[in-house]
């Protein structure tokens, strides 16, 4: 099977070259049915880099029987047994960050500074997830009336699907894999068409850190629907998983709804960013180049839309622009860029759509918003001052490198503005007041909340939404309680 369209050069062609471009089925890598295969693109040059496996409806039947059959053994494992595979497996992919960096850039077109955070980032969930598979507890009550007693236990859910997005390639992958290997869970996961690269080298080096055959079982496709729904609706699924758009996840809800599956939904976000009067700028600035240039805007957790207050806009907006505009552009593998691409074609019309639409309804560009020419799907930093609420990019997410600024003038009016949205996974607000830092948080309906911070994502913190951006956490000591079933018993004495 080609593996490498041969348009790489030194270290690029090795780390492409050393990934199993085939399907990993109950511990083996074999061809899809009929050696079908698909391509995947660097975004940065438009050329293919690689060929992988395109699983058809019986291959995505055979990952699934693998895990059904890996099933009652690995849930009966040690907690510290699988604690130490997640811990050597977190050690591997730091010892290979240089590499699957890389690889992580050279499939989704971020900087290799974005995918060596992106590595360090993903690892942690295993680190996390490491410790928490040894504090696996249950609870012991005297029933009120004091003739029976209440024992809670926990065990893991059962075989579970997990389709993860191109966005974070591998961090969207072990926040998922992680808890399950906690928990005793085996697995299918179907990583994005578009990157499917990353997730193959993982599974290679969870194998190599001691993971049975048949509990992790990676399956990549082309027809993603068609592969995907029946497995959903098999009887022996018991958990779904999915971060990506909101969309999708409306669909896979309806289809999980036939074997009442627990469902885990990471879905998308319009992330409000709110700089108030009393904010300082220096941090509010910073924090607004963390939240919207971090994978090149392309997060759920982007901030989408900046609610600046009236008397301060006009310098924030200055000063953003200067910053963004600054920033250098070109292919994410090559020394002091930070600016990649975006992932496709379409995406980049879209960003420029929504610039278009911005301007026409009556935004000034403070920097960027033109299309630069190819090879590549290249969009500049762009800041748009002046932004009306009528303007699509007020409820749609960009996913990109533009911040549009909007002005409010009152406190009620920055949290009604931030709330008049259906997405809420993560705010972000910039005051140096306690006091309006607390009626904020309490009044944003979101998942998450960053005051004077730019980034919430951190193992360690419970990560999800409310509304339509999704329910269910990730990471935290929450994270594993997506994949343990709770059981009582009660005892008669
Ligand atoms: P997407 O189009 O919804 O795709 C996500 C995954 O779902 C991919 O693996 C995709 O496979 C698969 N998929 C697509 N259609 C499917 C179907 N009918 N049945 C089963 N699976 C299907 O989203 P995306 O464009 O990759 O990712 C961007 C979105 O993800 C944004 O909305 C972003 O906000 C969201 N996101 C959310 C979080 C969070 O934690 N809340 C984190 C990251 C991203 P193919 O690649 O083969 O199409």
């Amino acid at each position: 099977m080609p593996v490498n369209g041969g348009v790489l050069q030194g270290r690029e062609s090795e780390v492409v070259a050393g990934v199993h471009p085939q399907l990993f089925i109950g511990g083996k890598w074999r061809d899809a049915e009929g050696q079908k295969t698909f391509a995947v693109e660097d975004p940065s040059t438009g050329e293919t880099i690689a060929h992988v496996a395109d699983a058809s409806v019986a291959d995505g039947r055979a990952a699934l029987d693998a895990a059904v059959e890996a099933q009652s053994d690995w849930a009966r494992t040690p907690p510290r047994e699988r604690g130490e595979i997640l811990r050597k497996a977190f050690e591997l992919i730091t010892a290979r960050a240089d590499d699957l960096a890389l690889l992580m850039t050279l499939e989704m077109g971020k900087p290799l500074s974005e995918s060596k955070a992106e590595i360090a980032y993903g690892a942690e969930f295993f680190r996390w997830f490491s410790e928490e598979a040894v504090r696996i507890n249950g609870r012991y009550a005297v029933a009120p009336n004091g003739a029976t007693r209440l024992l809670t236990l926990k065990q893991p859910v059962g075989p579970c699907l997990m389709i993860t997005p191109w966005n974070f390639p591998l961090a969207m992958g072990t926040r998922k894999i992680g808890p399950a290997i906690a928990a005793g869970c085996t697995m299918v996961v179907k990583p994005a068409g578009l990157t499917p690269l990353t997730m193959l080298a993982l599974a290679d080096l969870l194998t190599e850190a001691g993971l049975p055959e048949g509990v992790l079982n990676v399956v990549t496709t082309s027809s993603t629907g068609e592969v995907m729904e029946p497995l959903i609706r098999d009887p022996r699924l018991r958990k779904l998983t999915f971060t990506g758009s909101t969309p999708v996840g409306r669909k896979l809800i309806e289809q999980s709804a036939e074997g009442i599956l627990r469902v885990s939904m990471e879905l998308g976000g319009n992330a409000p960013f709110l700089v108030f009067e009393d904010a300082d700028l220096d941090k509010a600035v910073d924090g607004a180049m963390l939240a919207k240039m971090r994978n090149v805007g392309e997060a759920c957790t982007a901030a989408n839309r900046f609610l600046v207050h009236e008397s301060v806009a006009d310098e924030f907006g200055r000063r953003l622009a200067e910053r963004m505009g600054a920033m250098s552009i070109g292919r994410g593998s090559e020394d002091g860029v930070e600016v990649g691409p975006l992932v496709e074609g379409k995406a980049r019309d879209k960003v420029a759509e929504l610039v278009s639409d911005a301007v026409e309804t009556g935004a000034t560009v403070l920097t960027g918003g033109e299309v630069p020419d190819g090879p590549g799907y290249f969009y500049p930093p762009t800041v748009l001052a002046g932004v009306s609420p009528d303007a699509q990019v007020f409820r749609e997410e960009i996913f990109g490198p533009v911040a549009p600024v909007f002005t409010f003038s009152s406190d009620e009016e920055a949290i009604r503005m931030a709330n008049d949205t259906e997405y809420g996974l993560v705010a972000y607000a910039f005051t140096e007041s306690l006091a309006r830092a607390v009626r904020v948080y309490e009044g944003l309906e979101t998942g998450m909340v960053g005051i004077n911070q730019g980034v919430v994502s951190n193992p360690a913190a419970p990560f999800g939404g409310v509304k339509a951006s999704g329910f269910g956490r990730e990471g935290g000591a929450e994270g594993i309680d997506e994949y343990l079933e709770v059981k009582y018993v009660g005892l008669a004495l």
